[in-house]
């Protein structure tokens, strides 16, 4: 499906604005196009003309004429040029989501996590799941064109696989034998908070002019922070380092990764717990924290218990620093809480104002704005859409994924 004169630098950048205005706005006229793109009429016609042809978008002829003056055709993807599922897996859910071209959802259903699966069984589930996905909307497996999976870890450079979760550790889910039953589909793996800071981008406009970068960090019983960034040609670069693992302070709080002193050890859902009820630092931490457990800690710290307060507010200062970390390393950018953990901000506040306080970067140029996200799971969704879009147009225009 690759667009013809793709050897063509220039028309390769045009169809791509093309393509990304038509990602941002459902529908739109020729003129409207033109104006967005800052494109000739005539450049316009000629990639619609092409894209048309292909089969990626289609023009709406407008019902009788309502109004005097020429009919407005509004141009739009064509929903059935190609499919995307989106696999979200959590703790204790995984979530497969199916979505057109034209970014609508078509289905979508939950499995519960088994928690005594291996690597494994998890990948034969995973590929079962998926066939249903696209029975269930009677699809021709052909026309996937895009298989995007999140977790929460450590995902390696390409996107191709989990290098380390926090549920199966180091050993590897190998994720690429579901596409078997998908000839023509792409597999990308995203870390979930790249993806949170993805969604978050792209509902406020990422790839306009006024937009500089946010973080997105969310905290859960893991913690997870992503980036998204304009970069030089004013395009979205979103990223995720390594967070929720980065050395905080050498206090010999043990963390589920093996290593001692991260993030997460304290301001994790188990770091709290294991502070607010004075069990030793190097404990083996708990694999999962039921919210209701949370919430009566931090009943009990609103009420005044000591220990409790102090759990949340070491939580607050590990990611308080955190932050001022990646502060002096990129810039102060505004930060968006997301996860379960919001529900403890009152908590957390204290401690998070202290952490970054201490930092020069954050005294020359203020504290950041520090605003809340309460719907995670659709963040993510989000983000896996767009990106999910993007590399669909990326493949139509230059044949690579
Ligand atoms: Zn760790």
């Amino acid at each position: 499906m690759l667009i013809k004169s793709s050897g063509d630098k220039v028309r390769r950048q045009n169809s791509t604005l093309v393509l990304s205005a038509l990602r941002r706005q459902d529908a739109l006229s020729h003129t409207d196009l033109a104006e967005l793109t800052g494109l000739a009429s005539a450049t316009v016609t000629a990639i619609t003309a092409e894209l048309e042809q292909i089969g990626a978008i289609e023009r709406h002829e407008p019902q009788a004429a309502a109004s005097r003056g020429r009919p407005r055709v509004l141009l739009s993807r064509k929903g059935s040029f190609a499919y995307a599922m989106s696999v979200q897996i959590s703790s204790d859910n995984v979530r497969y989501a199916l979505s057109d071209y034209r970014g609508t959802l078509m289905d979508r259903f939950d499995e519960p996590r088994v928690l005594a699966a291996t690597p494994s069984s998890f990948s034969e589930d995973f590929a079962r799941a998926l066939l249903r996905l696209a029975d269930r909307s009677k699809l021709d497996s052909a026309t996937v064109a895009v298989l995007s999976v999140s977790s929460k870890g450590i995902v390696d450079a390409e996107g191709a696989h989990v290098v380390w979760s926090p549920v199966f550790g180091n050993q590897p889910v190998d994720l690429n034998a579901a596409l078997s039953a998908f000839p023509n589909a792409d597999l990308m793996v995203s870390n979930e908070t790249r993806l949170v800071a993805h969604g978050l981008a792209s509902r406020i406009g990422g790839e306009g002019a006024d937009f500089r970068g946010l973080i997105a960090l969310s905290l859960g019983h893991s913690i997870g922070l992503g980036i998204a960034r304009t970069n030089a040609v004013g395009g979205l670069e979103v990223n995720a380092p390594n967070f929720g693992h980065m050395l905080n302070a050498s206090d010999n709080k043990l963390c589920r990764c093996g290593s001692r002193g991260c993030v997460e050890a304290s301001a994790g859902f188990y770091g709290i717990l294991r502070t607010a009820f004075e069990v030793p630092p190097d404990t083996i931490p708990a694999r999962f924290v039921p919210l209701a457990e949370m919430d009566r800690i931090a009943l009990t710290a609103r009420q005044g218990n000591r220990m409790a307060q102090y759990a949340f507010r070491q939580a607050g200062l590990a990611l308080g620093q955190g932050l001022s970390r990646v502060f002096s390393l990129y810039e102060t950018l505004p930060v968006i809480i997301t996860g379960p953990g919001t529900r403890y901000y009152d908590l957390l506040a204290r401690g998070l104002d202290e952490g970054l306080q201490t930092c020069l970067q954050v005294r020359l140029d203020g504290m950041p704005k520090i605003d809340m996200a309460n719907d995670e799971a659709s963040l993510v969704y989000e983000g896996h859409l767009d990106r999910a879009l993007k590399a669909i147009d990326q493949q139509l225009v230059t044949g690579a994924p």
